[in-house]
């Protein structure tokens, strides 16, 4: 599948992103305590694909549990538009939510059971990475 360019942002505009992927690339829904309180939809995105074009810096982190995954949201809107996951340390997941413009329009829809991540994780790197 071809990568296109989609584009993301917080909610007030502080934080910009421009990234490639497949049109349809698949979502990833999770069930643990962070992704079901916020809603959060994961698009997975290699680094190389994805370039900050605003606003980096507005980025404050949040960490619990393995410490590993750094999520972050932006400093004045509180929106969570992309952050690092502990699940793919080489990519950023970014949230379905934050896409702008409908040019992501995913087809498949992956559940990952995050109440119970050291079962699931390979499972769901074989259908994402
Ligand atoms: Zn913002």
């Amino acid at each position: 599948m071809d990568k296109t360019e989609h584009h993301g942002s917080c909610h007030c505009g502080a934080v910009q992103f421009e990234f490639r992927a497949p049109a349809d690339a698949p979502v990833t829904v999770c069930n643990c305590s962070i992704c079901n309180m916020s809603g959060y939809l994961h698009i997975f995105v290699p680094k190389a694909d994805l370039d900050f074009t605003r606003g980096q810096d507005q980025l404050t982190q949040y960490r619990f549990g393995t410490q590993r995954a750094v999520h972050m949201f932006c400093k004045i809107c509180g929106i969570k538009p992309l952050y690092q996951p502990r699940s793919h340390p080489d990519q950023w997941s970014v949230n379905l939510h934050c896409v702008i413009s409908g040019t992501l329009t995913p087809k498949t829809r992956i559940a990952f059971d995050g109440q119970n991540w050291e079962q699931s994780i390979e499972e769901l790197r074989a259908k994402t990475s």
